[in-house]
């Protein structure tokens, strides 16, 4: 099935690239191309991607800090029969982006949801990991603070199958400490600047990881998975 008109009263969330434009799908652009309105994370952004790939269409600003109001408003072109595109920052709205709430508001009210999929970084990373993608619990981007972030840890040791993590350069270094601490013979994948040109994936312990992030400045975005075994106890119990 190629080239179905867009349905009127649709809301489609359009993954766009986490970094190489290439990937961007044949169906996002011409979802983008025609659809009515395009709701971006930031207008400044999607207009670069628009202008890009030669697309001219009007932008509403819908992000984390707006999107509970502007979710009313563009429901309300929805209930009009328009067709919305949503596209975040980089990758798929709605994971670890604003789209959820405009999801919900839409669903509410009757609209249609539609994916066009395409690049994400949780998915890129995992399948590449070579870690179990049978069963994965994606976490996204841990809490800030200290005791969140270990009681959330402590939490996930229980969790069956590879933990995905989303984490900024300026916590990756605390992040690999503490799986160093909690997790120490947890086999760890790091994905760094996915589909971009210093695109890296570096496998072993976190003490091995952070090792080589001691002598130069963890730079770009990161993907980071473990594996099993997590808990000190299957750690003791695999030696027999
Ligand atoms: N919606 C996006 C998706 O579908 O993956 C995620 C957006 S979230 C705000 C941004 C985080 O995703 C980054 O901090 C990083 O953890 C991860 N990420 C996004 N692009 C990436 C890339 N090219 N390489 C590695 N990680 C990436």
């Amino acid at each position: 099935m190629a080239d179905t008109p867009l349905q009127p009263g649709t809301l489609y969330l359009v993954a766009t690239p986490i970094g190489n434009l290439e990937d961007i799908t044949l169906r996002a652009l011409r979802t983008l191309r025609e659809c009515n309105v395009v709701a971006a994370e930031d207008t400044r952004r999607a207009g670069q991607l628009l202008k890009h790939f030669e697309i001219q269409k009007p932008l509403v600003s819908c992000h984390k800090f707006n999107e509970a109001r502007k979710s009313s408003s563009l429901c309300q072109r929805l209930s009009n029969g328009e067709t919305v595109a949503l596209v975040s920052d980089a990758g798929m709205p709605g994971i670890s982006d604003p789209g959820q709430r405009l999801v919900r508001a839409a669903l509410a009210a009757g609209a249609r949801v539609e994916p066009v999929p395409g690049p994400c970084a949780l998915v890129a990373a995992l399948a590449a990991s070579g870690l179990p993608t049978e069963e994965f619990h994606f976490v996204g981007f841990p809490p800030r603070k200290s005791g969140a972030r270990r009681r959330q840890l402590e939490m996930l040791t229980e969790i069956p199958g590879t933990l995905v993590f989303y984490e900024s350069p300026h916590r990756i270094g605390r992040l690999l400490a503490e799986l160093t601490a909690l997790w120490p013979e947890c086999p760890v994948v790091l994905c760094r600047e996915l589909t971009k040109k210093f695109e890296e994936h570096l496998h072993g312990t976190a003490a091995d990881l952070a090792a080589r992030f001691k002598d130069r400045k963890a730079k770009g975005e990161f993907v980071v998975l473990c594996g099993e075994p997590r808990s000190a106890l299957a750690k003791t119990s695999g030696d027999d």
